[in-house]
């Protein structure tokens, strides 16, 4: 999802706002304060002096940075499913399900009636006597607990049934049978499930879509329809089974499993869909069809539906009865979502992904954008264009873009920006340059947690801190001024001075308020990824970062994955970093705390770590004619406890002034006491 900034930018002394809202606020163009980043390794490591004091032993002065202990991954290490390495290990195993569902739209009624069976694959060393199935349309039942307000009185979802291996089960307390409590059913089985084997599960039910909820909906004759359907639970090596509440705010976590859909919806209506297209003659217009085969062949935007082409017997085909079915596939994905909508215009290009894994041949994959005709004013005109550029751009940065599609749909205001397989909804106001940064960041998204399916639940950074990592990348690479990463760290030293700061490692639905929650889930992540390129250099981070990718891919990471595997793609043990930033609210202060020149050429530098962060030092000293010299004073100098620590710096004959982190690639909580003379 999406995390609109705050409108508070913490410049003027004001405390955090409730500015980090999910709808409708105005999101302020990004400023352009200071310049990006520098993209250079850190400097050649100085020696300190003093040394360090000897009496204490390495492995204690370490251990107030060592990684907290946690019992049910070290017990997935002995069982041999995951590594100290980083890589799954050699019994890992995963939960997997087909799907084949139908649903029918009724546009007057606002409900959804569905069916469907799910192959369900017990991969696992154990006897499951039930499986729990998400049935996050509950979260509009009136007795549901929630986070996030949301029009109670619609109801839920309604099972009309619920069968295993042909046999109807009923809701019941005892034996065989299914109980739903708020968005989660348990189903208890007739027989246990045992490893290696699989069962079939039948479903009927309906639900109201809820006008406007949050991340889909309704609106006007435009419909998102996200989490529509009966979902498996996520049953995984470490946690067991991932069954908390979907209370609105914390986002999800999901398997990975085929789709073969069946989605009527009346004729006329445009159907955007996560997914392969499977009956494109029976749905669409020849002259639609013709205009999609000119997108595919590559080349500028192509207008598919235009402003006069919509409707049964333009866009589509006419329909039996009224009513058109759209059939959609896919394969090896989390979700299936889709939109549908009699007002969409249709735009369609191709986005170039590179060299795909088993091929030798660049290849492309289609971009598709639904939007309403009021949605232009919104830059919607241009989000196909923008779309195709995130692809190719993280295509090249991460790996290449797997997915037949990438769809961007206009949709109900609440989406703000939201994730889903092949598909982002984006709704509420934006212009042209906003439209860009959102689509950047739900692109991002496709990368993780799409194919790199981590638990948005519990670890959100692993997700959104990714997203907005990548989304400064996205846009650097289109408005080099435009300094994301600068608003990013902002943010996030903004919460820090005021007090406001929740640590990266709480389970989502435990933050104080969603501007803790924004802080911990995307600022701070981003921001501490662009620091750790201070440490081990961009290039290493991100190699770290496809490394993971590979590893991961299409598989459940949990944090010491990714933690493992950038200590052994850099080299380095870096939990000390992973410690300070992920578990703790621990400040970064480094202050000069006094200088003396030892001659004419050489300082004597006194640095303070005021904060409880340890961090390397990044000296920089500057000479009247613009010379510059660097000295990274390396962190280990502050694993012993010590707050001061002096160290010898050659500097330029004409020094005139000495800086710590001149380009802010730490985000120190305090600028004021970094350079010497003081301004
Ligand atoms: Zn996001």
């Amino acid at each position: 999802m999406h995390q609109r900034r705050p409108l508070t930018r913490f410049r003027s002394g004001l405390a955090l706002l409730g500015g980090l809202s999910w709808a409708a606020c105005s999101t302020a163009p990004a400023s352009s304060v200071a310049g990006p980043v520098p993209r250079s390794a850190p400097a050649a490591p100085a020696t300190p002096t003093p040394p360090p004091k000897a009496a204490q032993t390495r492995a204690e002065s370490t251990r107030a940075y060592a990684l907290p202990t946690w019992a049910p991954f070290d017990t997935a290490i002995v069982r041999g499913t995951r590594t100290r390495t980083g890589e799954p290990g050699p019994a890992y195993w995963q939960q997997r399900a087909e799907y084949h569902l139908e649903a029918e739209l009724n546009q007057v009624s606002k409900r959804l009636n569905g069916r469907g069976t799910i192959t369900y694959h017990n991969n696992s060393p154990d006897t499951l006597p039930t499986i729990y199935i998400q049935a996050y349309g509950n979260l509009f039942a009136p007795e549901a607990k929630r986070n996030t307000p949301v029009l109670a009185t619609l109801g839920g979802i309604i099972f009309t049934k619920v069968a295993v291996e042909g046999r109807a089960l009923d809701s019941s307390a005892l034996g065989a049978g299914w109980t739903v409590t708020g968005t989660v059913m348990a189903l208890r089985l007739p027989k246990p499930l045992l490893p290696g084997t699989s069962v079939e599960l039948e479903f009927g039910w309906n639900l109201r879509i809820p006008p406007d909820g949050p991340r889909g909906g309704q609106d006007r004759e435009t419909y998102v329809l996200s989490y529509w359907y009966p979902q498996v639970a996520v049953y995984d090596d470490v946690n067991g089974w991932q069954i908390d509440q979907y209370l609105g705010n914390a986002e999800f976590y999901m398997g990975y499993g085929d789709y073969d859909v069946a989605l009527t919806v009346p004729e006329g209506w445009l159907v955007g869909s996560t997914g392969t297209l499977q009956n494109p003659e029976e749905v669409l217009s020849d002259s639609t069809r013709a205009r999609l085969a000119r997108a595919h062949a590559g080349g500028s935007v192509v207008s598919i539906v235009p402003d006069n082409g919509r409707g049964a017997g333009k866009a589509t085909q006419k329909g039996k009865d009224g009513k058109l079915t759209w059939r959609f596939k896919a394969e090896n994905v989390r979700d299936v979502t889709w939109a549908t909508s009699n007002l969409y215009l249709w735009d369609a290009t191709t986005a170039a992904v590179g060299v795909r894994e088993g091929s030798s041949v660049p290849d492309t994959t289609m971009i598709y954008s639904f939007y309403r005709t009021d949605a232009r004013r919104s830059g919607w005109g241009e989000s196909a264009t923008y779309a195709s550029r995130a692809i190719t751009i993280f295509s090249k940065v991460l790996w290449p873009y797997p997915y037949p599609h990438m769809t961007v749909v206009d949709g109900p205001s609440s989406c703000g920006g939201m994730e889903y397989p092949m598909m982002t909804c984006i709704g509420g106001d934006w212009n042209e340059r906003t439209l860009l940064d959102v689509e950047a960041h739900e692109i991002a998204h496709m990368w993780f947690p799409m194919q790199v399916g981590s638990d948005e639940k519990r670890y959100a950074w692993m997700d959104e801190g990714m997203a907005q990592y990548f989304q400064s990348i996205a846009i650097d690479a289109q408005f080099p001024d435009a300094d994301d990463v600068g608003e990013n760290r902002r943010n996030y030293v903004g919460a820090v001075r005021y007090g406001k700061e929740t640590e990266m490692m709480r389970y989502g639905d435990k933050y104080p308020d969603y501007n803790a929650y924004g802080i911990a889930s995307y600022f701070k992540p981003a921001t501490v990824l662009v620091a750790l390129g201070g440490v081990i250099s961009d290039s290493t981070v991100l190699r770290g970062i496809r490394e993971y990718g590979k590893r991961w891919n299409g598989r459940h990471p949990m944090p010491n994955d990714f933690w493992n595997t950038m200590n052994e793609v850099s080299g380095q043990d870096l939990d000390w970093f992973w410690r300070t930033w992920y578990y703790e609210t621990w400040k970064l202060d480094q202050a000069i705390d006094g200088v003396v020149r030892a001659n004419s050429d050489t300082l004597v530098i006194t640095v303070e770590n005021k904060g409880r962060a340890p961090m390397p030092v990044l000296l920089v000293a500057r000479g009247a004619s613009g010379d510059t010299t660097n000295l990274t004073v390396p962190v280990d100098v502050w694993f012993q406890g010590e707050k001061k620590v002096a160290v010898r710096m050659a500097v330029p004959q004409d020094f005139t002034r000495l800086e710590i982190d001149p380009t802010q690639r730490f985000p120190d909580a305090d600028r004021s006491n970094q350079s010497w003379p003081q301004r």
